[in-house]
């Protein structure tokens, strides 16, 4: 393929060869666990190969990670912010050819591959500014001669494991905001997405290794039973920050729960936009087309459902299957597709069997579905055609997230049925309304509207700033990363009593032994 050549370049320049080493604990450790193929999902070339991490590399990662946040803790925030404000440089030197990489490892469009990098670069800005404004607070003291504060301080090495859809960003987003907390980290990405992984690291490493603190930015591939059980038992990983489906981030959260560590969890979605009566269709039109279709319907923010008044459905929907027909799905590094294929064959055989269930649960294909057989060089692609439904709510598979480009169009009533299907789902992401009367679109965001953590008016599900807190409730987790105060999640929050008097007064009035008064 004309791009492979490029980005093939763009990984030697990086150091990454035919056959990698799986585990970086500061320095590439010649890891001994079975090679791994890395194949584009745009045409199922092998790209490069990796030799996967064992128990034992993780035990060198770990120990590694651990070392360095004793020294990293002691750099003050700000000069931590400036590390950050380099890797953020050297990233944007980098976007073309990360974006190009992402792309072909993962098969969003070349616009979605360099957006995420876009997203690294912004999380980096946003964690610089940052590293400057830990504030913690003054409290008064009920205590004469007393005064008390809340200081904000680093929690430990944060064992960061990724979802294969967003390759570079969410590492990015624990990454940034870690290290200028004062963590350090240890990354274990998807295997379907390990090149990203390399690449990431090995930029992050060189604007750290100058100073010794290369494995702040910790990495281990491997198995899940073997490297992935093993990094949430250990207690060295007093944090861990998992982004994947609802699956993972049960087990995740039962075996770091078990012992008393904390989680990030990051998951699954089933997002939705209404759409009333008196809504701007083209603008939701355009919004539910990105929402559903970028990405390949494989974003955790991809919309998969639209609630839409009865007296404007038919009027939406052929406007959908307008769209819909134009849709280019190919190659992703041509400007002109808007599809790219789904990440390998599981995914599309997963897009067929939600497919069958769908037909036998009495939904209405009207549009697309399946696989797509290209010819050529794409011949070898995990190509499907986007899919527009008529369903039920009382569809079962309709409060399943399929992680395909599948959308269901669901008429309702009015906004109050339309809510009530909106949250009856057990995830609990993101969430939009398409409306011009103000009152229907604040009573959505309010405390009985959307019960979703991202509630958005006027544009679609996907698509989020790093400026605001990410996450979802109910089985989406609860987490939050990015922006806002989630910095929180990655340091320990400690408060303190100062006593400058010359007496020893305790809280609540108690006397215990003496008077508790200042003898001077
Ligand atoms: P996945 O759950 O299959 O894998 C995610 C990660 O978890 C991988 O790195 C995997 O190796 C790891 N993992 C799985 N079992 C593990 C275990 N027992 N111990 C340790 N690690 C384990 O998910 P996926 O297919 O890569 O990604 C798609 C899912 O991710 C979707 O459900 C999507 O909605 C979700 N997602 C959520 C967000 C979010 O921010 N909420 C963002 C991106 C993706």
């Amino acid at each position: 393929m004309p791009y492979l050549g490029a980005t093939m370049d763009f990984l030697r320049e990086l150091g990454i060869e035919a056959l990698n080493d799986g585990a970086f604990d500061g320095a590439w450790i010649s890891t001994e666990g079975p090679a791994l193929d890395v194949r584009t999902p745009v045409t199922g070339e092998v790209v490069a190969g990796i030799r996967l991490g064992t128990a034992r590399d993780l035990e060198a990662v770990l120990s590694a990670a651990h070392d360095t946040f004793l020294r990293w803790r002691e750099v003050p925030a700000p000069l931590r912010g400036e590390y950050v404000r380099r890797i953020g440089n050297r990233l944007r030197e980098h976007k073309e050819a990360l974006g190009r990489l992402v792309s072909l490892e993962v098969g969003k469009i070349l616009e979605e591959g360099r957006g995420e990098i876009q997203e690294a670069i912004d999380i980096a800005d946003f964690a610089v500014g940052l590293s400057r404004q830990f504030h913690g607070r003054t409290i008064p003291s009920e205590r004469p001669r007393h005064h008390m504060r809340e200081s904000w301080h680093p929690l430990g090495a944060v064992g960061v494991i990724t979802a294969f859809n967003f390759p570079a960003a969410v590492w990015a987003w624990n990454a940034m905001i870690a290290l200028v907390c004062g963590d350090t980290l240890v990354w274990k990405p998807s295997l379907k997405a390990p090149l990203t992984a390399l690449a990431m690291t090995r930029i992050a490493a060189s604007v750290l290794e100058e100073d010794g603190f290369s494995a702040a930015v910790s990495l281990i591939t491997g198995t899940d039973d073997e490297v992935g059980e093993a990094m949430i038992r250990d207690r060295r990983l007093p944090l861990v920050s998992a982004t994947g489906s609802c699956r993972m981030g049960r087990r995740v959260h039962e075996v770091v729960a078990g012992r008393l560590g904390r989680c990030l969890l990051e998951l699954g979605g089933n997002n939705a936009v209404i759409v009333l009566e008196d809504a701007d269709l083209e603008m939701a039109v355009r919004a539910i087309l990105f929402g559903a279709v970028g990405t390949a319907g494989q974003r955790c923010t991809s919309t998969r459902r639209v609630l839409c008044e009865k007296s404007v459905f038919d009027a939406l929907e052929d406007r959908l299957l307008e769209v819909y027909a134009t849709i280019r799905v190919g190659d992703p590094l041509d400007e002109r597709t808007l599809m790219g294929p789904l990440i390998d064959e599981e995914a599309v055989a997963s897009m067929e069997r939600a497919l069958e269930r769908i037909r036998a649960e009495g939904g209405e294909i009207l549009f697309g579905g399946g696989r797509l057989e290209l010819e050529g060089p794409l011949a070898g692609g995990h190509y499907v055609r986007p899919c527009l439904v008529r369903a039920r709510a009382d569809m079962d598979i309709v409060k399943e997230e399929t992680f395909a480009p599948i959308l269901y169009l669901i008429p309702v009533e009015d906004y109050e049925e339309a809510l009530a299907i909106h949250n009856d789902v057990p995830q609990g992401l993101s969430s939009a309304i398409f409306t011009r009367d103000v009152r229907r679109a604040e009573a959505f965001l309010s405390a009985s509207g959307s019960d979703c953590g991202i509630a958005n008016v006027n544009l679609g599900t996907s698509g989020a700033e790093i400026g605001g807190a990410f996450g979802g409730e109910k089985d989406t987790g609860g987490g939050r990363e990015s922006g806002s105060d989630a910095w929180k999640a990655y340091m320990r929050r400690q408060t303190s009593t100062i006593n400058f008097g010359n007496a020893l007064p305790l809280a609540q009035g108690i006397r215990f032994g003496d008077s508790g008064e200042d003898p001077s």
